[in-house]
């Protein structure tokens, strides 16, 4: 691939995630206000702050490159925004809600994971080794965001629906 059409793939990645995080940063906290285990609330909220910090790193990488992240539209972060307003109008109990929505909010950093994952691989690639570190502080905490939710619904929220 010629290095300038790898440069138009990495910016085009850079900047569906940051639409991915800008519309996250608003469904976040609907989710905290609908979450029943005050846990699963602390996480949505953690990970609201969390996501304004990964949207002022990619603000930085496209101060660096010396260009803006537009409005190009995040159509996988729209649909997985929309399926978890849905499940939270559909299931009314709210053990069995909160684990609905932890199923919808691994989704997202599952998507947002494989997004940043690529958007690190390029940036080593095109020697922007400063970004790379960046995406990668971002990506970790994803991973660590995901692995917290698994606990959370395995410890906690899915046994509680299993009582219902
Ligand atoms: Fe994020
Ligand atoms: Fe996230």
């Amino acid at each position: 691939m010629p290095r300038e059409s790898l440069e138009k793939l990495y910016l085009h990645e850079l900047k569906d995630l940051y639409s991915a995080e800008r519309q996250l940063l608003e469904a976040l906290p609907k989710m905290a206000k609908k979450a029943e285990h005050p846990e699963l609330r602390t996480a949505f909220e953690e990970h609201e702050r969390a996501t304004r910090k990964q949207v002022e790193r990619l603000d930085r990488i496209f101060k660096d490159l010396g260009t803006e992240p537009g409005n190009q539209a995040c159509k996988g972060m729209k649909g997985l925004v929309a399926e978890g307003e849905e499940v939270m109008k559909a299931f009314h109990d709210t053990d069995v809600r909160d684990a609905a929505m932890i199923a919808a909010a691994q989704r997202v950093e599952h998507y947002e994971i494989a997004g940043y994952g690529c958007a690190r691989t390029y940036a080593n690639l095109l020697g922007h080794t400063q970004h790379a570190e960046l995406l990668q502080q971002t990506l970790d905490e994803e991973g660590k965001t995901d692995q917290r939710l698994t606990a959370l619904a395995e410890n906690v929220v899915n046994l509680d629906a299993m009582k219902v």
